[in-house]
């Protein structure tokens, strides 16, 4: 942190307290010309971004996933609340275990499981979709497991 005054190098913090937006706001003395300063200390994450099946990058699109979801959840008794909780776990779930880039499949590994733990029709409705159902049969398959468990 260089002194705005001297251009020293060396500052010391006097106080910290948090700010809006999730800054912290920071008191400095520099330990040269012995000037005070504030800073507003923001942590920069990198965006995330999705690699695609075809192997293109795209930034990761938080509307479009929370969308998705509201879409398998639509009527469905889920509190909105929920929906929104689930879409910021997920990202950080995934800037937590790939840092800078992350597969397409694994997010949508992610929400099926998220949502089959949730609700079973919420869970059907986004695997019908991310996985591209055919027909009937593809829905029977992914139904049995769900009804031996609810038996
Ligand atoms: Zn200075």
């Amino acid at each position: 942190m260089l002194c705005p005054c001297c251009h020293h190098d060396e500052t010391r913090v006097i106080d910290s307290r948090a700010s809006a937006d999730n800054a912290v706001r920071r008191r400095r003395e520099c330990l040269k010309c012995r000037r005070r300063f504030t800073t507003y200390e923001k942590a920069e994450q990198a965006p995330l971004k999705v690699i695609k099946k075809d192997g293109t990058r795209a930034p990761f699109d938080r509307e479009k996933l929370r969308s998705g979801i509201a879409k398998a959840c639509h009527k469905r008794p889920i509190d909105p609340e929920k929906i929104d909780r689930l879409v910021a776990d997920i990202e950080s779930d995934m800037l937590d275990s790939f840092e800078r880039e992350v597969p397409s499949h694994e997010i949508g590994e992610r929400v099926s499981g998220s949502l089959k733990d949730l609700d079973d029709v919420a869970y059907l409705r986004f695997v019908s979709v991310y996985e591209g159902f055919q027909g009937a049969s593809d829905f029977a398959q992914e139904l049995q497991p769900i009804l031996r468990g609810a038996r």
